[in-house]
């Protein structure tokens, strides 16, 4: 089956520091497709601090992974350019936490739709523009005329994520990465806009990548999930298997804290810090704050099947198949 997405062993260290350079890992060895023909949901969840941002910023080509490669449809990202380019920018959309991020204060809603109608050539006419932008607007459930005209300030913030997806949905994307969408967003219109999402998913043929530190809208919206620490899978499955009986140590902690059912509750607002590169060479990143950690665990666990689409990074489950991580995916159900 073709991919749409395949990420190989993808790795990022960031350097900072101009004096005593430091370098902090901030993603380890990501290998994870997504299949061009069955769009899908796929939530990547961890704590702030584990690497979420980063693999956004890589999925779209913002930065530059330090090893490993990212394939869109058959081609290296770093190496596209033109029409090609181009092509990608318009298939692979971007969603992020901050309503207002995307906003010039100056500008109104329609300004903001009609920048990339251009810049993309979708319209030949101001009507077909126009039609276009309806369309959009509907499809994320807002009426034109409450929207069009208006500047930033006029409207909610519920109101402006969903002129962020009608934006990102104009350019009928293949992919969505939406980074931490609702988090920013009124409790009360969360699940409405996780709800839309769903519905880009189902009937508008698009794949989204949901990234979030809040494992209840996870468990709302997605297929499967990949569980990050440091920057590291901890484990990942079909997200119902994973939320309901997680077998990782930190997967079980991060859900125990969770009164369920209940979608206001957060989780992981508090930031991890990445360990720096000369300590994150062995072990396993959750070592430290394991309480099942023992000696072996100083030398990184591999991953384990656990069931058809389950699979955790920790010796607990050591009688159970080793799985090449190369082929996480095989475990994502869509
Ligand atoms: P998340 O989105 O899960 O909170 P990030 O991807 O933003 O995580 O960050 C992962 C780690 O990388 C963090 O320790 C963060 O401090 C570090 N980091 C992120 N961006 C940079 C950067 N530009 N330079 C140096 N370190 C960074
Ligand atoms: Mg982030």
């Amino acid at each position: 089956m073709e991919h749409l997405l395949e990420l190989r062993n993808v790795s990022k260290t960031y350097s900072s520091g101009l004096v005593n350079t430091k370098s902090t890992v901030a993603l380890r060895d990501i290998s994870l497709n997504l299949q061009e023909n069955d769009p899908t949901i796929l939530t990547v969840a961890g704590e702030s601090g584990s690497g979420k941002t980063t693999l956004a910023m890589l999925l779209l080509g913002f930065i530059k992974p330090t090893t490993g490669q990212i394939i869109y449809r058959g081609k290296d990202i770093s190496t596209l350019r033109g029409e090609e380019k181009l092509e990608f920018r318009r298939e692979v959309q971007a969603v992020f936490q901050d309503p207002f991020a995307v906003f010039n204060p100056f500008y109104t809603v329609d300004h903001l739709l009609a920048v990339p109608i251009k810049r993309f050539k979708l319209a030949k006419t101001k009507a077909e523009a126009r039609d276009k932008m309806d369309e959009a607007l509907t499809a994320v459930g807002l009426r034109t005329e409450d929207v069009l005209g208006r500047f930033p300030h006029q409207l909610s913030g519920g109101q402006r994520q969903r002129i962020n997806v009608a934006r990102a949905l104009l350019l009928k994307p293949r992919l969505l990465i939406a980074d931490e969408p609702v988090s920013m967003v009124d409790a009360s219109l969360r699940a409405s806009i996780l709800e839309t999402l769903r519905n880009l998913q189902r009937d508008h043929g698009v794949s989204i990548i949901y990234i979030t530190h809040d494992l209840t809208t996870a468990y709302h919206i997605a297929n499967s999930i990949v569980v990050l620490y440091r920057g590291g899978v901890m484990e990942a499955g079909n997200v119902d298997t994973v939320i309901k009986n997680p077998q990782h140590p930190y997967t079980r902690l991060l859900i125990d804290s969770i009164p369920w059912p209940n979608l206001e509750q957060r989780w992981g607002d508090q930031e991890i810090i990445a360990r720096e590169a000369t300590e994150a060479k062995t072990g396993c990143p959750f070592f430290g704050r394991c309480s099942s950690a023992s000696d072996r665990c100083k030398q990184p666990p591999p991953m384990f099947e656990i069931e058809k689409y389950q699979t955790a990074s920790c010796y607990l489950h050591d009688q159970h198949p080793k799985i090449d991580p190369d082929r996480l995916s095989d475990y994502l159900p869509v």
